[in-house]
This record gives C-alpha cells, structure tokens and sequence, in this order.
C-alpha cells in the first residue's frame, strides 16, 4: 500500500486510517502552513478536501461538471493512493481528478422524465481502498436542473410536464398544455365537477397511498380540488375581475397559466372536520399535521408553507400539496426548502 506521510503521523489500523481520513488529510495541511509543528517536511502541500468538500451539499446541474478536490500547489489530485468513489456511480460519476459529472444514463434519465431533480449522490473519500467512515468524511451531490435553462424566451416552460417543473407566477405554463396522463382519483373527493377529480397517474397513485397511510393513523383525508384547465383558471380570474377588480384579483386568484393545478401534480386536500373547506386552521388539525410530516414520504411537498409568503408569492396554504416523486419531496423536507429556493430563484 502506497500510503502519504499522514499515516506514519497517525499508526493506526487500515479501518480506523480511512475514518480519520479527511481529519488527518486537514490537520496535515494546517501543520504544513504553520511549518513548526514538527512534522515530516512535506516538499508539496497536499490537496484540500477539508472544509471545502466535508459535510457539503453541492449542486450539480445537467451537463455541468463540479471539482470536489481544491488543489494546493502542484501536489497530484488526489494524491497517491487516494480517491473519491460515488455511491451512486451509475448516475454521478466522480473521475480521478475529483470531478463530478452525470453519466449518459442519468442525462436520459432527465430527458425521460424519470429521474429529477433531487436525486443525490454521496460522495466520499478512499484511501488504499478503505472507504473513509464519518459524517465530516463524505459531500452530497444533488442534482439540480438549472431552471433558467427550463423557459423560454416568453417566461413559459420549455418542459412543462416534468415532475419538478416550477410554476409561479413569473414562470408559466403553456396555455396550450394539457397533462398527458390525467385519471380521475381513486381517493374520497367532495366536489362534483368531473375535471377537478383528476390528476396524472402517479400522482394519484401516490395520492392513494397517502390517504391509505393516514388512515391507518385513524384520519380521514378528502381530496377536493386537483386539475385545473388553462381555459377554466382563466374564466375564474376574469371573473375575479370582473366582479372584484385586478388588484383583488391577483391577490387570491392565479393569472392564467401560472396555477400549479394545470400541471395535473397538484390536489388540494381536506377533512370531514375542516366541513371540507380549505382554510389555514386544517394545518393545527391532527391529520393536517400528520399531512405536514408524512407528505414528503409518497412524494409530496406543502407548497406554499407558512413563513415563506414571501418567497412563494402565496399566503400559507396547508391543504395544497404538489407532487414531486419522493427524491426531491424528502430533499425539500430535510433542507426545509421551497422549490424556489431549492432552485435558487431570487
Ligand atoms: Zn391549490
């Protein structure tokens, strides 16, 4: 084994080395820099992963590449004997330099509309073939679509049937777009209007899931208001306007194409409690607040969560869920995120 200097610092164990991996790596650096510590002279400062690489996130948009190694004088990257190894190779691939990049598969993955953003790898540094071990030991990679390359010159969605599309109101949807897969929901609903009872297939699978979940938790859930056509959102804020005013209009009514509900992702949820009306008080009930910690597990986030009005562009809606797939659904739950700022919009 062709180990750097560090091990003779540090005796230990193959095991316990690769545990020690980036710690050591770091410490060596800084002793280097100070150049009295009494280590072994050292002709080239090695590479620094340390607090540029350890218990990161770093985002990783399709077709870009990312250095996950910063490099410090002409010392080899990495240095003998060391590399990074991604947990998920058949999709981030990391190279001997330290780059992460998607693989071919994943790029398909994306164009298919089977993989989204979301989905991450972890990346984590080895040593003679030991795996370093520990939290400060290993980065997160995650890939990110770069959602200024995702509209068109008009502000509209060049893919408006992604799964982790955004939609807001300076990010429209085709007037044209129609989901390819609506069905009606298999879940209790409590409106008539037969276009409202529909969602794209997954997401009302995932929808029944959902309610089958919480109802082995003893709560009943009801779904009220899912798709919403281009042409129907568009009569409803002309009426708002009509018999309200514009400004009225645009404070509780979405302009056409910018409603979620037209991407067929969207349902709007409540309760026999909540007299199945959509208010904010659905989210201090028990089952809307089963629905806030359990959503993310069947792929669904809260979209417009209290205390990020101001981000969203809507007030608090506890009763609106958006479906995402479960990758980027439990992302956003364990960041706290907005898509907004998952995706970085100002
Ligand atoms: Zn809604």
């Amino acid at each position: 084994m062709n180990n750097p200097p560090l091990i003779s610092l540090f005796p230990v164990s193959r095991r316990a080395a690769g545990r020690r991996l980036l710690g050591a790596w770091l410490l060596l650096s800084l002793s280097c820099g100070a150049g009295e510590t009494g280590a072994p002279e050292s002709p080239v400062p090695p590479p620094a992963l340390g607090p540029s690489f350890a218990r990161q996130e770093f985002f990783l948009h399709p077709g870009d590449t990312i250095s996950l190694i910063q490099t410090a004088g002409d010392s080899p990257v990495p240095p003998d004997g060391w590399d990074l190894v991604s947990s998920r190779p058949e999709w981030f691939q990391v190279n001997p330099q330290g780059e992460v990049r998607l693989t071919e598969a994943a790029l398909e993955g994306i164009r298919s509309g089977t993989l989204v953003s979301g989905e991450a790898a972890e990346v984590r540094a080895r040593m003679g073939g030991v795996l370093a071990e520990g939290e400060g030991e290993s980065c997160l990679v995650i890939l990110r679509k770069d959602p200024r390359r995702t509209l068109d010159g008009e502000g509209r969605l060049r893919d408006p049937g992604d799964y982790d599309a955004l939609v807001n109101k300076s990010r429209r949807l085709p007037s044209s777009y129609i989901p390819p897969d609506l069905v009606l929901v298999e879940t209790p609903t409590c409106l008539e209007m037969e276009e409202v009872r529909k969602m794209r297939r997954e997401a009302s699978a995932a929808l029944t899931e959902l309610f089958r979940a919480a109802a082995g938790e003893g709560f009943t859930l009801v779904a009220r208001s899912g798709y919403r056509a281009y042409r129907t959102q568009e009569a409803l804020y002309n009426n708002y306007v009509f018999t309200q005013g514009q400004e009225y209009a645009d404070r509780y009514s979405a302009r056409p194409g910018t409603s979620e509900h037209q991407t067929g992702l969207v349902m709007d949820i409540t309760s026999p409690e909540m007299n199945y009306q959509l208010e904010e008080s659905f989210g201090e009930t028990p089952a809307g607040m089963w629905v806030a910690a359990n959503a993310h597990r069947f792929g669904f986030i809260i979209r417009y969560p209290r205390g990020k009005e101001g981000i969203t562009g809507y007030a608090y809606e506890p009763w609106h869920l958006r479906y995402v797939k479960p990758a980027l659904a439990g992302r956003l739950h364990s960041l706290g995120l907005t898509l907004e700022e998952f995706f970085n919009l100002p």
